[in-house]
């Protein structure tokens, strides 16, 4: 085993860290983080630490830790095939199985689903079927996509560019010149204070529609949207907001991509998003919860009506031509099965709604009275808590002051729990694992309450 000094160097040496400050890394002012291992809702560091993740990793090992059901099908599959590729028909019974189990519970109107491997790529491949669709169809012109202030929709060139967070464009040249972003549906941030919900979600959808006559119908392929802003700031939609951006998707003839890498397969309390918001997609990012992270796999589940296009599409010009060498890796599927069915042995879907739930009342019971404290917010197994310098006069922290990071860092310092400072600076996110106790959930708003006081 390595000694932790020799791991330090190594770490600060060799390995160039995704979203981390680069230069402070590599000085050692940031702490090298090694994690050995985990179970249930708790992961424990290389000095034995054991520490509480209410933030499932990055929203993802949504059953917990330490499943030995899906190791084990990991390491079957492994044994007995560790990869074949599927293009030109080729296939496993781990893939072909998911793919039925994945439609099995999605949305009525879908009708297949293409694998990859991360939330990035599936997004990526959704730009392209659509580009794919309207020219197969003769419209060349209608290519440009919608996406929303806030909304996170992976680091690609396409896929950071419908990020509408400034950290994923920056120095990057992006966002590319066919992403459009729209307003955020966040109430809580509104400019207008006397707007009602349904006011505010008709000024959204006025946005919508003046940015859509600017720019030309005929010229916008399609709207993606997390049913629940996710690294945006953990913000759930006003009562009505998805119905009524629908309608305007509809009217204008442009798809609606439903990305819910974070809330498919049951984050919100139904299995999907689409569900719970009565969202009727053309096509569905999936990723994260797909094998609660036990090894890398995505999709995009395509409807029978962007299905159609694409079969006339090969019937007009030969073989699609995308494809990745681990789509539907059988290691990756052979875990989504796994992972799939201990969702529905251990009624995990149900448990995300009702305990999440409780996290989110015991939350705003315990903290909505700190003068720091302007929004706690949240739906099924996510929630969130905001800061605010002014809570009656609604002062906003700045970035800068970095208030997030510093409970955060308080939170693990004082009580071994994880949460997540959202890049916004200013918010606490919490998406733990589903199987999460209401003890659990106690610990984790007590320890809140404690690191909020110490910093505030
Ligand atoms: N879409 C959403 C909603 C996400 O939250 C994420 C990642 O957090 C992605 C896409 C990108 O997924 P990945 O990091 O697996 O590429």
């Amino acid at each position: 085993m390595l000694k932790n000094d020799q791991l330090d160097s190594w770490d600060r040496e060799n390995f160039f860290h995704p979203s981390t400050h680069l230069a402070q890394h590599a000085r050692g002012e940031s702490p090298s983080r090694v994690i050995k291992t985990a179970s249930g809702v708790h992961i424990e560091d290389r000095d034995g630490n054991k520490l509480l993740d209410a933030f499932a990793g990055l929203y993802c090992v949504n059953v917990g830790y330490g499943r030995p059901e899906i190791a084990e099908a990991i390491a079957d599959q492994a044994k007995e095939l560790a990869y074949y590729h599927s293009y030109v028909g080729h296939g496993t019974e781990a893939s072909i199985t998911l793919s039925k189990m994945i439609l099995d519970r999605a949305p009525s109107n879908m009708s297949k689903v293409y694998f990859g491997l991360g939330g990035s790529d599936a997004n990526e491949t959704n730009v392209k079927l659509i580009w794919y669709f309207n020219n197969i169809l003769g419209r060349p012109e209608k290519k440009k996509i919608i996406s929303r202030w806030r909304g996170y929709h992976g680091s690609g060139l396409v896929t950071g560019s419908l990020t509408g967070l400034e950290l994923f464009h920056n120095k990057f040249d992006l966002p590319v010149e066919q992403v459009i972003h729209t307003e955020a549906p966040y109430y809580y941030r509104r400019d207008d204070l006397d707007q009602s919900e349904e006011q505010f979600v008709a000024h959204c959808v006025a946005e919508l529609e003046a940015q859509i006559a600017r720019e030309g119908a005929d010229t916008i392929a399609a709207f993606i949207g997390e049913p629940v802003l996710g690294t945006g700031g953990i913000v759930p939609p006003p009562a009505g907001y998805w119905a009524a951006i629908q309608t305007v998707l509809m009217k204008h003839d442009i798809l609606l991509i439903a990305d819910e890498v974070v809330t498919g397969f049951g984050r919100l309390g139904t299995m999907f998003g689409s569900d719970h918001y009565g969202i009727e997609a053309d096509i569905i990012t999936i990723a994260k919860g797909l094998t609660s992270a036990y090894a890398p796999l995505s999709g995009s589940i395509v409807s029978s009506k962007v299905w159609k296009v694409l079969e006339q599409g090969t019937d007009e010009s030969g073989p699609i031509g995308h494809g990745w060498t681990y789509s539907a890796h059988p290691i990756g599927a052979a875990a989504g099965v796994a992972n799939l069915k201990l969702i529905d042995e251990l009624n995990l879907v149900e448990n995300a709604g009702t305990v999440g739930a409780y996290l989110k009342k015991t939350m705003q019971d315990g903290l909505s009275d700190h003068a720091n404290v302007g929004d706690i917010r949240g739906e099924g197994m996510l929630c969130a808590v905001e800061f605010v310098k002014d809570k009656d006069n609604r002062i906003f922290f700045d970035a800068q002051d970095k208030v997030g990071p510093q409970v955060s860092a308080k939170l693990l310092e004082q009580s071994n729990v994880i949460a997540r400072a959202m890049p916004q600076g200013d918010i606490l996110g919490f998406a733990p694992p589903f199987c999460l106790t209401r003890a659990e959930a106690d610990t984790v708003v007590s320890a809140t309450l404690g690191a909020v006081k110490a910093v505030l």
